[in-house]
């Protein structure tokens, strides 16, 4: 349904486009966020943020300079990766440190997952119990000097997730990631008062004025917008720099497909205070047929993309067929094999 909706905010939006100076791109953004009544939504600031990519893309090319020249330029050669959806498939504690291992000998130094079952405000001892014990698996599978995040998808109420922050402290835990509903930024800050583990969180905040007041509200320790829900490049950069000012860190949301990888990881390279890099190491065995990709991963990062533009180039035809098969999406049915799909082929493993 929300792909349908973003497909057609997009058709609403191109009427604008038509005879605009393509390489005016914030003043094209501004005048559509301008003139859209409702103005904010994963809907609406994702259609910006794809409409933004192209004309960055477009511009790019035409400059013949990657889009983080356009960005104001690179800090870094490389960015560091965490993978995430490597434990798919995994339902015990040994199975998911199994997993782990794999996945650390793929390059990775830092794991992600939502080890929370089907926990709904609360979490029963059972399930707390099992919680502790596949945490306790992944640490001890893959020693002391991998990073691991915990991915609750803000299903806690706030006494149980500050008790779960506490349980899992001894584990060493980078960060524990939307404890709480994202609707509620007080509850966030009175869990971050409240855990020994620092509290990341903002995949489902869109607008920037709500990362200022989760950040002057003392709500998180790492910020991670969602580049093209945040509306694209140049305004996840402006949160970026809020955040930097506050001496807060960014590790962008980074879940979906290539162009929103190529998005995230232009806009990585081109701000003061990034941190690591999602990746989704399983993904649809079909990507490749959707795109042409060219990124560099190697020993647990990939390297910052030289072609101009975005550096990814949709094969059209075959996008609009899989836009429509939506049953084979990703799902979390896929097994831990496909993890070899991701990177893509095109990816140079050194
Ligand atoms: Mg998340």
């Amino acid at each position: 349904m929300e792909d349908q909706h973003r497909r057609r905010a997009l058709e609403e939006l191109q009427c604008v486009l038509i005879g605009k100076d393509a390489f005016a791109v914030d003043a094209i953004i501004e005048q559509l966020h301008r003139d859209s009544y409702w103005r904010t939504g994963a809907v609406f600031r994702t259609a910006l943020g794809g409409i933004e990519a192209a004309l960055l893309d477009i511009k790019g090319k035409a400059r013949g300079v990657p889009v983080f020249e356009l960005l104001g330029g690179k800090y870094r050669d490389r960015v560091a990766c965490y993978a995430n959806h490597w434990f798919f498939g995994a339902v015990t504690p040994e199975q998911y440190a199994d997993n782990a291992r794999k996945a650390v000998a793929m390059g990775y130094r830092a794991l992600k997952w939502d080890p929370f079952d089907t926990a709904d405000l609360e979490m029963d001892r059972k399930q707390r119990r099992s919680t502790i014990e596949i945490v306790d698996a992944v640490r001890d599978a893959v020693g002391p000097d991998v990073d691991l995040m915990l991915d609750v998808h803000g299903r806690l109420n706030v006494p149980t997730a500050i008790a779960m922050c506490r349980a899992l402290a001894p584990f060493d835990l980078t960060w524990i990631e939307g404890p709480t509903p994202p609707e509620s930024i007080d509850a966030l800050a009175d869990v971050r008062a409240n855990s020994p583990v620092p509290i990341a969180a903002g995949e489902r905040f869109y607008e920037p004025a709500r990362f200022l007041e989760a950040l002057s509200k003392k709500a998180i320790d790492i910020l991670q917008p969602d580049v093209s829900h945040a509306g694209g490049m140049g305004e996840t950069k402006r949160v970026a720099h809020l955040a930097h000012t506050h001496l807060i860190p960014l590790a962008p949301h980074n879940s979906v497909g290539p162009v929103m990888n190529a998005m995230t990881l232009h806009l990585s390279v081109a701000i003061p205070n990034f941190s690591v890099f999602e990746t989704v190491s399983v993904d649809v065995p079909w990507r490749k047929e959707l795109v042409r990709e060219t990124l560099q991963f190697e020993n647990g990062f990939i390297l910052v993309p030289t072609a101009p533009g975005l550096g990814v180039e949709l094969i059209e035809e075959a996008c609009m067929t899989a836009s429509s098969n939506r049953s084979a999406r990703r799902s979390s049915s896929t097994t831990f094999r496909a993890i070899c799909s991701w990177p893509p082929s095109s990816v140079r493993h050194r």
